[in-house]
């Protein structure tokens, strides 16, 4: 590779401070140099490319993929029992669709396939299979069950306390080289109406997994959907809570106390995917699951403005890989944050950027414009520190680098 300097642009460099005029110099995988207003960088042999006045900003990242769920919104794949190689595919293209649409890192929401998400990451990482940065993450195994997601789930009325064997599953994980460990700590009621408000796991269970995380130094990270659960995994130091609907203020009050190492996903896509379109999909159609999904909607309103008044990251990425929510869609989400939780585009372009580094584990890399920072980079026709739905435009990003690589270039 060698070296590229987008001129004529403005920059947004992923703080959330105002963009201004200037330009950037890559070399290599890495942003070497950047001057503001009429200041020039260094040209030497570099490729120009003359951004006609667009943002350039950091590549977005999404908090809550699932690659392995396979829909796309270019081809929808309905979730089933599959092997390794076939999910492995599927990662790579949903990935592809990803990356296509800006986003350049994902945090995974969890795989059915430990050993196809790892190889995902490498291929991706190595540059020959077009993707995101891939945290990587396995499914829970309840015990007794099967590892991924279930369409029944057993709540912890109905079995004894396992800790043992809970924590074993997150050593083999840790060994299978993924990231982080999901946990369904309520169920899905997509799959099982009402179960998203019933607890799956005891506390002695959790209390196992989160000591073996902290020993084979992956993360958990948690669907919770009830208070009870919310507390259970900051008690137990998770990193990472998605949907948190019925966060009450006492939940809240157990984030903010831990919001140092908390990152939360309340995932507004795929609540509103399930009223939109779930129905079509055959899930969330009847009258109960109805209402249960329109209260859902008004509660999680709530929790992002309480989120965002408490200053607890809050970062965009909706649970997108279902059919009715494919990958590709995923933009919708900073939408979301404005419509719903009261950020303004730069806010939330903050929370798709730099805290995307963070959530990737690499603050001081990834997700700023800075010298020393990785080249994941979007060039964008227009403002969407003005307009956020800019980002839903496939056209309107005309340049997408990740790592120094041009995967898109349309000027
Ligand atoms: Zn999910």
């Amino acid at each position: 590779m060698s070296a590229i300097v987008f001129t004529n642009v403005h920059l947004f460099d992923g703080s959330g401070a105002p963009r201004f005029a200037g330009e950037l110099r890559v070399q290599d995988n890495t942003i070497v140099e950047l001057a503001r207003g009429g200041q020039q960088v260094g040209r030497g042999d570099a490729r120009l490319i003359d951004g006609q006045g667009g943002t350039l900003m950091p590549g977005l990242t999404d908090v809550h993929a699932h690659l392995a769920l396979g829909s796309t919104v270019e081809q929808i794949n309905k979730p089933g029992d599959r092997n390794d190689a076939q999910t492995a595919l599927l990662i790579a293209h949903c990935g592809r669709v990803m990356l296509d649409h800006g986003f350049t890192s994902a945090y995974s929401g969890g795989s059915g396939s430990m050993l196809a998400e790892v190889a995902a990451r490498q291929a991706f990482d190595a540059g020959w299979v077009p993707g995101p940065r891939l945290r990587t993450s396995s499914f829970e195994r309840v015990p007794g069950g099967p590892m991924g997601l279930q369409t029944r789930f057993p709540g912890r009325a109905v079995r004894e306390p396992q800790p043992a064997e809970v924590a074993a599953f997150v050593a083999e994980a840790a060994a299978a080289g993924v990231d982080a460990v999901k946990f369904l700590l309520n169920g899905v009621s997509a799959f099982d109406a009402g179960s998203n408000q019933g607890e799956q796991f005891h506390e002695a269970e959790i209390a196992a997994a989160a000591d073996m995380a902290r020993r084979k130094h992956v993360w958990l990270t948690a669907h919770c959907y009830t208070a009870e659960s919310i507390r259970m995994a900051v008690h137990h130091g998770f990193r990472v809570l998605y949907h948190c609907t019925y966060a009450d203020e006492a939940a809240l009050d157990a984030m903010e106390q831990h919001k140092d190492r908390l990152f939360v996903g309340l995932a507004p896509g795929i609540v509103e995917a399930d009223l939109l379109r779930g129905p079509s999909f055959g899930v969330m159609a009847s009258e109960a699951d109805r209402r249960e999904q329109a209260d859902a909607a008004e509660r999680i309103r709530w929790v992002g403005r309480e989120l965002r008044r408490r200053g607890i990251r809050n970062l965009p990425g909706g649970d997108y890989g279902f059919p009715w929510n494919p990958v590709g869609g995923n933009a919708r989400d900073l939408a979301l944050f404005v419509e719903w939780f009261g950020h303004t585009p730069a806010e939330v372009l903050h929370a798709a950027t730099a805290l995307g580094g963070e959530v990737l584990a690499m603050p001081e890399r990834l997700g700023r414009l800075a010298n020393g920072y990785l080249a994941d980079l979007l060039l964008v026709d227009g403002d969407p520190t003005a307009d956020i739905g800019l980002l839903g435009k496939r056209d309107k990003l005309r340049v997408i680098m990740k790592d120094g690589r041009l995967h898109r270039c349309t000027l």
